[in-house]
Order: C-alpha cells, then sequence, then structure tokens
C-alpha cells in the first residue's frame, strides 16, 4: 500500500467518510505502478467550480505529474474502475494561459457521487 501524504496547505478535514474507500483503492493502485506515495493536492480547499463536490468533503485531487498525460489517464480509469459506478474518477491535464504559465497543475480528480446530477 502507498502511504497517505497530504500536500501542506490541502485540507483534509471534514471529509466524508466514503473518501476513505477512494484513498484505500488509490493507495494500491499506486503501490502497483510502483509510486510510494499518494498525495492528496486538494480536498476542502482552493477554488472549484459551483457544481464541485468538494466543499463538501467528497471530493479529493491526487498528485499526477509523476505520470504523462497518457498513463495518468489509464491510472484514473483503473481507479475508477476499482471503486465503481457510485464514485467518478477523471484525469484532468495541466491548463495554462496564453503566456505559458501553469493556472491549473495535472491532477487526478475522485469523488463519490453523493447525489445524482439532474
Ligand atoms: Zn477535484
Amino acid at each position: 500500500m502507498a502511504k497517505l501524504v497530504v500536500k501542506p496547505g490541502a485540507n483534509i478535514w471534514g471529509l466524508k467518510i466514503q473518501v476513505r474507500q477512494i484513498f484505500k483503492a488509490a493507495s494500491k493502485v499506486w503501490d502497483e505502478m510502483g509510486v510510494k506515495a499518494v498525495t492528496v493536492t486538494s480536498a476542502r480547499d482552493g477554488v472549484h467550480g459551483i457544481d464541485s463536490f468538494h466543499p463538501f468533503g467528497y471530493a479529493v485531487d491526487f498528485r499526477s505529474w509523476q505520470w504523462d498525460d497518457e498513463t495518468a489517464k489509464q491510472v484514473a480509469a483503473l481507479l475508477q474502475k476499482r471503486l465503481g459506478d457510485q464514485f467518478m474518477v477523471r484525469y484532468e491535464p495541466t491548463i495554462k494561459n496564453a503566456k505559458g504559465e501553469i493556472l491549473r497543475g495535472a491532477h487526478i480528480h475522485a469523488q463519490y457521487n453523493a447525489v445524482s446530477e439532474e
């Protein structure tokens, strides 16, 4: 099992118990990929969309810069498969502005679908 590391500044207080399942599955998958630590880069912090599950404690982001885009996508798909339909996992690639500055680093987003979307 890869160990869980929380990036300084990431707020994991108030995460819902369902996220524990995400942590456990991610730990296994990361370990299988030869990565020793699962790093949480964001949970109940940062700026997220209006429909985000982050503020409610149902979503976490994981560092993925140890992988290229293609590998990170495959890891996200594998984590999704392990967690099943009640969860949603996706790879979110780096977003840069016109000057090439990174606005948001690449990460793997995982959430428990606490409510169904209308
Ligand atoms: Zn996220």
